[in-house]
């Protein structure tokens, strides 16, 4: 079947449509204070395809809080240096339990089941601090992000951070135990503050889509990581980019993909788009309810999958 620029279109206008219609849309994350007051009416998404087009429906030009979604930025970035023992401080395993749970942490004695979660998204950020202050990592994660987007004006949302900083117990705790397992190189005040830094980036939808390009593997001008990175990142985002909510993210939409708690998906396909959502409420497990259900339609109306012959 052909499918063209302009079947996208219609596509994003019906998942709009149907968003906007739809009376459960799930529950912002209110463990953030400045997220909590978010309004889960807004919906937006975003392709860009490989031909340089960009698609888009809904609230695209809202800036928000990407939150875990920069996981993605900072995992290619400490994969980028080499000589590192990264691996030996995080798996590479789907997690069983929640995003920020200390239980998994403390079985798993300090070391992390994957890089999404957020114990080992804590340890990427304190490897990018190695040789770096807090200050010069911020600023290396934001150019990585802006380089990514082609964008130069993307900034972090210091109100989030110290939003974070103040009521982020859980990754405080998280931090502790890594600490107390030698398994942080820089101090729990550091690392979180870097660490709730780049979560507090904010997006519009269509910078979202453009910055996950690099991982569709289109040609956006600089060479921001190894053709080797890039596999092991979509591998990554699509066993533990939803967390324990993988599985059935995997089943339902079939493309790798990072989720954040300010409702933002970046998906994948490889050599065909790099698509983002965004819908404030969340899911069980953390992940935006709407986001998916937009995912599952628009990867299933183009026959988009990494299980099958597009
Ligand atoms: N900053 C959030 C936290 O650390 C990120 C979690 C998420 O977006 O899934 O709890």
């Amino acid at each position: 079947m052909v499918r063209n620029e302009r079947s996208v279109e219609g596509v994003l206008e019906r998942i709009f449509r149907s968003a906007k219609a739809t009376k459960t849309k799930g529950d912002v994350a209110k463990y953030i204070p400045e997220l909590a007051s978010v309004d889960p009416d807004r919906f937006a998404i975003s392709v860009c395809l490989s031909d340089g087009r960009q698609l888009s429906a809904g609230d695209v030009s809202t800036p928000f809080s990407i939150q875990s979604v920069s996981k993605v930025f900072t995992l290619a970035i400490a994969l980028g240096r080499r000589g590192e023992s990264f691996w030996q401080r995080v798996g590479r395993e789907p997690s069983t339990n929640a995003f920020n749970s200390l239980q998994e942490l403390e079985v798993r004695q300090g070391i992390p089941s994957n890089p999404f979660v957020n114990a080992g998204a804590i340890v990427t950020t304190d490897t990018i601090l190695a040789g770096s202050s807090p200050a010069e990592a911020l600023a290396e994660i934001l150019l990585f992000v802006q380089t990514a987007a082609s964008d130069s004006g993307i900034r972090i949302d210091p109100s989030v951070a110290e939003s974070e900083k103040l009521s982020g117990h859980k990754n405080w705790a998280l931090a502790h135990v890594l600490a107390a397992y030698d398994n942080l190189a820089h101090s729990c005040e550091l690392t979180l503050g870097t660490y709730f830094h780049h979560c507090a980036i904010a997006m519009t939808c269509e910078q979202l889509a453009r910055s996950g390009r690099f991982l569709a593997g289109f040609d956006t001008g600089p060479q921001l990581v190894r053709a080797s990175s890039v596999r092991l990142i979509n591998a990554l985002m699509l066993t533990c980019g939803h967390y324990n909510g993988s599985g059935e993210f995997a089943y339902r939409v079939g493309l790798p993909a990072k989720s954040g708690v300010g409702g933002a998906i970046l998906a994948i396909v490889p050599g065909k788009a790099s698509i983002a959502t965004w819908a404030p409420g969340l899911d069980s497990n953390g992940n935006s309810l709407l986001g998916t259900a937009a995912l599952e339609e628009l990867s299933h109306a183009m026959g988009w999958s990494v299980f099958v012959r597009g």
